[in-house]
């Protein structure tokens, strides 16, 4: 039961073959049973509850598609009832007085929430060993990193532990995992999915969105994700970008004449041989299902990096100074005066990395180093937005989707980068420039590694179209997955 999709459950679900208690109860032993470290919180009655509800939904004939299904959301969604910590000290026993959208809507949906997954603190990391909570095992070799800063998500998916999760993607922390772990995943265009109740990290660059066995399924619950927000001040506006759409009508196009952009520095120094080969395959297989490959160039693509790390810290310096020791989070046991409880509440609650952030952001954004760095960096932010329209937009219409590689090797093992945050760095370099220009971008399950260690690790193929695409990208995966099996291997 635990291998079936989402499409799959709603099926018998509504044919009462399983009843949503039933699979939430099934879900939650093999939780129970997991030493993936996935999961941070959860609570069988809360759960069960919620069940029981679904079930009577079910029943009564009012249900949608996801009525019953479980999902479990990464732990920088706030929930009302579990606790919700993004990974940090400084919130390990926050509970939040109500949800995240994205929680309510999945929730209004009808689906089971199991629980809330482990992830790097605040969003912030590649390997999901910066949680103040330990890291996560890769569920297809657990002396390997699940990606991050969604390893929790990923893991969970990877080792059917949940159908559905929630995920969020600041700089790649959707796709990578997804890829490091073979699952589903897909990052919307900037504004799609509400932000509300999802804890900031860099708020021009936060987005939410789901992780699942497949690319149909992800279109289900996109579907339910993705509605104009007015508590989100960037939250799309229908009319312009934000109408209700189904992300599934495009599932059954053919590919032929589906013109793929290959920007070649995605295949440079630095690409694993392993990962290369894995992507190209996947790319061949696109040509027998009628597309075409065209050679792009994305010559901003390294400058993604420094980009990245100046605007992102700059944007968490000042969202994560809300964390003072007075309003919620953890507070220092003894001080002298205030300014030694600020000093001693976020030196305690924040870890290495974020500290590290922190001091960076702050530094960027000082009155004579603003313009040096912070503004130079939103400049090229811009030339790089721009570069992928040349590729992408109607008007020049190169190409229809780009594609490449994830990240640039398989998953690493756990402690390999840790204590060089550069390294972890250096790893987001092909998914950094998506988030930058707010395109949406998604990762497919298409090999492993080679060699006696890499054979048994993922690598994801990643999609990226422009922006509103995303009913288009789905498809375009959907076709992949009608004609290979690669996203139901699972490790079990
Ligand atoms: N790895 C990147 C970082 O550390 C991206 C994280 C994310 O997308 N949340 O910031």
């Amino acid at each position: 039961m635990h291998t079936k999709t989402i499409q799959e459950l709603s099926v018998l679900l509504h044919a009462k073959k399983i009843s949503a208690s039933e699979l939430a109860r099934l879900y939650l032993a093999r939780i129970g049973n997991s030493d993936l470290n996935a999961f941070l919180h959860v609570d069988e009655t809360l759960t069960l509850a919620q069940a029981a509800q679904a079930d009577a939904r079910l029943a009564s004939g009012a249900s949608t598609p996801l009525t019953g299904i479980p999902v479990a959301h990464k732990d920088i969604f706030v929930t009302r009832g579990w606790r919700s910590t993004a990974g940090s000290k400084m919130l390990a026993n926050y509970t939040s007085p109500f949800d995240a959208s994205v929680v309510e809507q999945l929730g209004a949906a009808g689906m089971v929430t199991l629980g809330k997954l482990n992830c790097d603190e605040f969003a912030m990391g590649s390997s999901n060993e910066n949680s103040a909570f330990g890291a996560v095992k890769n569920p297809w070799d657990k002396t390997a990193i699940p990606g991050g800063s969604s390893g929790g998500s990923a893991a969970a998916i990877a080792a059917r532990l949940a159908p559905a999760a929630t995920a969020t993607d600041t700089g790649g922390s959707i796709r990578q995992p997804a890829s490091l772990c073979g699952v589903t995943g897909i990052k919307p265009t900037y504004g799609k999915v509400s932000r509300y109740g999802m804890i900031a990290f860099a708020s021009s660059l936060d987005q939410g969105g789901p992780m699942a066995q497949t690319a149909h399924d992800c279109a289900l619950l996109l579907n339910a994700m993705t509605a104009h927000d007015p508590r989100d001040s960037t939250s799309l506006e229908p009319g312009k970008g934000g109408d209700q759409e189904d992300y599934t009508r495009k599932l059954n196009e053919p590919l032929t004449g589906l013109r793929i952009g290959v920007p070649r520095e995605f295949f440079g120094d630095g690409l694993a041989p392993d990962v290369e080969a894995a992507v190209r395959a996947a790319l061949k297989e696109y040509e027998k299902l009628g597309a075409t490959l065209v050679d792009i160039s994305l010559t901003k693509t390294a400058l993604s990096i420094p980009v990245y790390y100046v605007i992102a810290p700059a944007e968490a310096s000042s969202n994560l100074s809300r964390f003072d020791g007075v309003r919620y989070g953890h507070r220092a046991a003894q001080y002298n005066d205030l300014a030694d409880m600020y000093r001693k509440s976020r030196a305690e609650g924040f870890g290495e990395e974020v500290q590290r952030r922190i001091l960076v952001g702050t530094y960027v954004l000082c009155h004579g180093y603003y313009d040096a760095y912070y503004l130079q960096a939103q400049k090229i932010r811009r030339l790089i937005a721009q570069e992928f329209q040349q590729a992408l937009a109607d008007e020049n219409r190169l190409c229809d989707v780009i594609m490449g590689p994830v990240s640039p090797t398989v998953a690493w093992d756990l402690g390999d980068k840790q204590g060089d945050p550069v390294a972890n760095y250096l790893a987001d370099i092909f998914t950094l420039s998506t988030s930058l220009a707010g395109l949406p971008g998604m990762s497919i399950p298409c090999g492993f590694g080679q060699g006696e260690k890499n054979a048994k690790r993922p690598v994801g193929l990643q999609i990226i179209g422009n922006y509103f695409d995303e009913a288009k990208l789905l498809n375009v995966a959907h076709q992949y997955q009608l004609a290979t099996d690669w996203h139901s291997k699972a490790p079990l």
